[in-house]
């Protein structure tokens, strides 16, 4: 079992957390080090390249201590892509987007280094300008093969997903001088999974397309690898990745987000009241589920918290929700070893990934302020936000 709270502990034993406004994200440089150093191990051992999917984690005061450990970035879209080149210009940079618009694609060649489409209409489209102008082309593959129940949503794999061509159309859209313009082929079909899950997903990707991968330069296994949690299979990943190098030939790349800043982050939080309602005990905290951690509704799942369980094994229930009108801003319900009281400071854990991308004012609640928790123990405030945060995203 990971301990999720180990970077922040002596961080509060020496009551150091009173003094921070809240709700605040900590992001823990230790854990992200951490994190780097298993990613990197990989890389050492297999001769992958490992790029950080920007759309889980972006704060790049960071990128300087993450690309020591990795390959590049991975954009979702021109923004990400620009503040990839921006921010670790001495590295990769790669895009996935649905569907690229016309208004955009000229200044996205002047960021990203490898370019993914979602269909062969778009490969057509944009690919002849994007091979002018030097980029690595590809496209993403749908091998429909479904190795998740618990996440419907994070599936691209279901029956009418919009996410890659499936071997079908390929058959029925794919000519010869647009394949032509191909370099490599991407797959995204896993969300917080292990490498068997991969492994299966690699049969399926051979069975439907592994005709053309020998042709490809580079095969992309996208995100959704879990790889630094504690109990995640690296061995068998590994042969993953070693099998399609040397039966096809082909520089393999693998694009995380997760799995970079797994537990890298806090979200502190103080209460503000406890209100009852027919027996259960809910504390309303100054951070918002609805706001600060969406991925808690949309999952959905119960974070983490310190000194406190999610399975009901200690005397103490309450309820914990945010400040908003939302009826369901509902964190989860938890068990202490005490009685909490107003005021009381609790920290919840793995807030580093998809947070402080993903947070939004709803209800006009502030966004949280953002810290480093350095190697040496200290916080560094990075970014704060006020009234004008909220304001300017509404008009002029
Ligand atoms: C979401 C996504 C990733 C990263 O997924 P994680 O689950 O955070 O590892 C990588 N590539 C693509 C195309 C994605 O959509």
């Amino acid at each position: 079992m990971d301990d999720i709270f180990g970077g922040i502990r002596s961080f509060l034993e020496e009551g150091k957390a009173s003094g921070l406004k809240t709700p605040c994200y900590l992001i823990d440089e230790k854990k992200l080090e951490a994190n780097g150093k298993v990613l990197a191990s990989v890389i050492s051992r297999t001769g992958c390249r490992i790029l950080l999917a920007q759309k889980a984690f972006s704060n790049y005061d960071f990128y300087p201590l993450i690309e020591e450990y990795i390959s590049g970035t991975e954009a979702s879209g021109l923004f990400e892509a620009r503040l990839g080149k921006e921010e670790m210009p001495s590295k990769e940079v790669h895009v996935f987007c649905a569907a690229y618009r016309d208004d955009e694609f000229g200044e996205l060649l002047d960021y990203a280094d490898h370019i993914v489409f979602n269909s062969v209409n778009q490969l057509k489209k944009f690919g002849p300008v994007a091979k002018q102008n030097g980029k690595s082309l590809g496209l993403r593959i749908n091998p429909e093969c479904s190795t998740q129940e618990d996440h419907a949503i994070y599936d691209p794999c279901a029956k009418g997903s919009r996410l890659g061509v499936i071997g079908s159309v390929w058959d029925k859209e794919m000519t010869d001088d647009i394949f032509e313009l191909l370099d490599g082929l991407h797959f995204h079909t896993l969300c917080e999974q292990d490498s068997d899950a991969l492994e299966t997903t690699l049969k399926a990707v051979e069975e439907k397309f592994g005709d053309v991968i020998p042709k490809m330069k580079w095969l992309n296994m996208g995100g959704g690898h879990h790889i630094t949690k504690a109990d995640y299979d690296v061995a068998r990943l590994e042969k993953c990745i070693k099998y399609a190098k040397e039966k096809w030939g082909v520089q393999v790349y693998l694009e995380p987000g997760e799995a970079v800043a797994l537990n890298a982050g806090y979200l502190v939080s103080r209460i503000l009241d406890i209100v009852e309602n027919n027996g259960i005990k809910i504390a309303i905290l100054d951070s918002s589920a609805a706001c600060h951690m969406p991925d808690v509704i949309e999952m959905p799942y119960t974070p983490p918290l310190l000194d406190a369980s999610r399975d009901g094994s200690m005397p103490y229930s309450y309820r914990l929700g945010g400040p908003t009108c939302l009826s369901g801003d509902v964190i989860g319900d938890y068990t202490f070893d005490r009685e909490l009281n107003i005021g009381d400071v609790l920290v919840f854990g793995d807030m580093a990934i998809y947070t402080t991308c993903k947070n939004n004012t709803f209800n006009g609640m502030p966004l949280p302020d953002i810290y480093r928790l350095g190697k040496d123990g200290r916080a560094e405030k990075l970014t704060d936000f006020g009234y004008g945060d909220f304001k300017h995203r509404l008009g002029r």
